[in-house]
């Protein structure tokens, strides 16, 4: 999973927006809340999924 930032392209708009996707082609249908223009990526950053690890821990102790 990714973490993005992305700005908006109109300049008069220029809306900064997070959001996280599975795939890079999901990101390109993402559009402005605002005006609905299309977006630029400011930041792409890996989401690490915390949820998995620990409920592996959590089973580990049960057993
Ligand atoms: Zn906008």
């Amino acid at each position: 999973m990714l973490g993005i930032e992305l700005i908006c392209s109109d300049p008069a708009c220029a809306e900064v927006k997070e959001a996280a996707v599975f795939s890079l082609e999901e990101l390109e249908r993402l559009t402005c809340d605002g005006c609905g223009c299309t977006l630029e990526t400011l930041n792409v950053w890996e989401i690490v999924e915390m949820r998995a690890t620990r409920r592996a821990d959590d089973l580990r102790r049960a057993a």
